[in-house]
């Protein structure tokens, strides 16, 4: 009986859905919590949480409107919408009316439902952020996945674009390209000269970009570009508050769409508002403040972004001097070592792939990290991503801000403020070695 009702259970399900787990990330971090139950000791360098506290003018923002109570509109706040435009066109150069900004409960919710409105193909470079593809399989959208390469820094280039989607009989064709940079999981962002190839090839094919640029204010010198400058007609700007702000836990993303691309915006707004109705009010005036233009927040950033930059830079040498193939970072807070200079020895160990080797390095010694399979890479390469985020933030935070900007942070700053971080690094890469 209970088979019975275990199997008329799965059988319900949407095929779409059926035999899906929980993301990658969120079931890495189940199994730290469990060993912490255990009392073992955990490095949590799995989930992509940003260490830092929300800047405290937010904060206060967020109190002083805990009344608000009414039900917005679906496309969100109008006060936010006009901070919101007025950011991108302070932070990117770029032009963007509030009437054309979408708010949704996190931009994972409104990549969900564009993915949804839209009827084209998805192309998608690889590695890539672990919910694009399940997303497009829960709504049984085809994905067109363009491999990317270390050599390239784990970035597509114009060239493999353009041979991508090249085809005489459908040259233009309904498709969606999704850009993220400074990337998860790979840290590394588009050079100026990159970004302007990509965006003539997306204008030859008449493509939309949704540019997701969560990680923008996190370019390590501050130089993010945004490459709607240089396809502002069909490029869909994803942003919001979840990594800059360190408010992932607020769950509030923006879309900045083009003029005309606003049939797709009111789409998206008829969905929403038949399902989540509006991003929680509080919130969304508590974000008026966040993309102000206050003194305040941009200091907070050059904090995070000196200490990231930092840290990410000790985190790469370690690996790098001991013979792992990975890119410095500069962005974001995240490294794609692959190790598959140590392929054979690990190999006597019994671990061939990326999956074998993030179960035992867990097991064996505390540091989660996940499986370059978690982005959409091939199944016997040895990448994996590290979120450099296991330190205490505001701790951090309060340090660096006894350091003038304009001065270097000391040589002994990460050791006395992340040395948990270090060690979780220390230790993954003797595990490897060994
Ligand atoms: N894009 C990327 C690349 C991300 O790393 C994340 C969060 N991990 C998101 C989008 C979604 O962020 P949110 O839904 O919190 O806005």
């Amino acid at each position: 009986m209970a088979n019975g009702v275990q199997l008329s259970k799965m059988v319900s399900l949407n095929m779409n859905v059926r035999g899906m787990g929980q993301s990658a990330t969120l079931a890495i971090n189940e199994i730290s919590k469990k060993l912490l139950q255990e009392k073992k000791a955990v490095y949590r360098l799995g989930l992509g949480q940003s260490p830092f506290p929300v800047p405290v003018p937010v904060v206060d923002a967020l109190k002083a409107n805990a009344d608000k109570k009414d039900y917005l509109s679906p496309k969100g706040l109008p006060e936010l919408k006009e901070s919101i435009a007025d950011f991108h066109h302070r932070k990117d150069g770029i032009s963007v009316h509030p009437e054309n900004v979408m708010i949704g409960p996190g931009s994972k919710e409104l990549m969900f439902i564009l993915q949804l409105v839209y009827y084209g193909e998805i192309l998608i470079p690889s590695p890539c952020w672990v919910s694009y593809i399940p997303q497009a399989r829960i709504i049984g959208r085809q994905v067109q996945i363009i491999p990317t390469s270390y050599e390239n820094r784990w970035k597509l280039t114009a060239e493999d674009l353009d041979r991508f989607c090249y085809d005489e009989h459908d040259t233009y064709r309904p498709r969606i390209l999704i850009l993220n940079y400074p990337a998860n999981p790979d840290g590394c962002t588009y050079r100026d000269s990159q970004l302007k190839e990509i965006a003539e090839v997306a204008k030859k094919y008449r493509m939309i970009l949704l540019s997701d640029e969560i990680y923008g204010q996190l370019h390590h010198r501050g130089d993010h570009v945004s490459v709607a400058r240089y396809y502002p007609e069909g490029t869909i700007l994803s942003s919001g508050i979840s990594k800059w702000c360190g408010a992932g836990g607020w769950r509030l993303g923006t879309f900045s769409f083009p003029p005309d691309l606003d049939w797709l915006l009111e789409a998206i707004a008829a969905v929403a508002s038949e399902t989540f109705t509006s991003v929680s009010a509080p919130i969304q005036h508590a974000a008026v403040q966040a993309f102000r233009n206050d003194q305040r927040i941009e200091r907070y950033l050059w904090h995070a972004r000196r200490i990231l930059a930092r840290l990410g830079t000790e985190c790469h040498a370690m690996l790098a001097e001991s013979g792992i193939r990975v890119w410095p970072p500069e962005g974001g807070f995240y490294l794609f070592p692959d190790f598959s200079p140590y392929r054979e020895r690990l190999a006597k160990r019994g671990i061939t792939d990326a999956e074998q080797l993030c179960e035992r390095l867990l097991m064996e010694t505390g540091v989660a990290i996940l499986p370059g399979t978690a982005f959409a890479r091939p199944e016997d390469e040895l990448t994996a991503r590290m979120a450099y985020v296991d330190f205490g933030g505001a701790k951090t935070l309060t340090a660096s801000e006894t350091i003038p900007l304009e001065a270097a942070l000391p040589d002994d700053f990460t050791s006395r403020n992340c040395s948990h971080m270090l060690k979780a690094v220390e230790i993954m890469v003797e595990w490897i070695i060994k």
